[in-house]
């Protein structure tokens, strides 16, 4: 193991006490044991590859980050990669995919997003339409426009807003939140996650998904 996976997430006092380390197979939560969840975990955590199934079995939705690429071979899974990693938008293409017959998902966050950003970005994003020949006005527009539906304040709580957003959509589908060290590529669990689950209840009675649709 060399020096830089040693260094993970886990050292940034901003993430320290909000992840769980995955540093034995059996941190695994039991439901996510020999699923294509736990087949990511493995890949990333104990080198372990992944096999090809020949037809999909889950679905990975992250960031457009470029310092990580979720470890999966092909004939495996269907990834989404949008700004922030969240699904709103997005949400036909993951029809689609269950469509095909996939029942697990992984939604996969990071540390140091620049979608944390966005107000730093904004004027080199409105510049660069302005050179591409946008009108200048029409290029602040859609950046003011875009800026407010991709940014995220915090890593971790944008993971969570959006774990309980999509389980109130997709209500037979498993869910698994993780988050990615950019410095190690290990993957953690939220600690929010892990206190949802030791509650054990499922907080969807009463919701009709449909209504949720139009969530912002
Ligand atoms: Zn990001």
């Amino acid at each position: 193991m060399d020096d830089k996976k040693n260094l993970g997430v886990t050292q940034n006092v901003s993430f320290s006490t909000r992840l769980a380390r995955i540093a034995h197979p059996d941190d695994v939560p039991e439901k996510w044991r020999n699923t294509p969840i736990g087949a990511l975990i493995g890949a990333h955590n104990f080198e372990e590859p992944i096999k090809a199934k020949g037809s999909p079995q889950l679905l990975v939705a992250t960031c457009i980050e470029y310092r990580f690429q979720p470890i999966l071979p092909p004939m495996y899974s269907y990834i989404i990669r949008r700004a922030s990693g969240r699904l709103i938008g997005s949400e036909f293409s993951l029809v689609y995919v269950l469509s095909k017959g996939v029942r697990h998902v992984v939604l996969l966050g990071h540390d140091d997003c620049g979608m944390t950003q966005v107000s730093q970005h904004a004027p080199a994003m409105t510049n660069v339409l302005i050179e591409q020949g946008w009108d200048e006005d029409r290029a602040k527009e859609y950046i003011a426009m875009n800026a407010g539906r991709y940014a995220i304040q915090d890593e971790v709580d944008s993971l969570k807003q959006e774990f309980f957003r999509l389980k109130k959509l997709f209500l037979k589908v498993e869910i698994a939140p993780l988050f990615i060290s950019i410095s190690s590529h290990r993957l953690y669990i939220p600690r929010w996650y892990i206190d949802y689950m030791n509650k054990g209840e499922d907080d969807n009675a009463g919701v009709n998904p449909q209504d949720l649709l139009l969530l912002p």
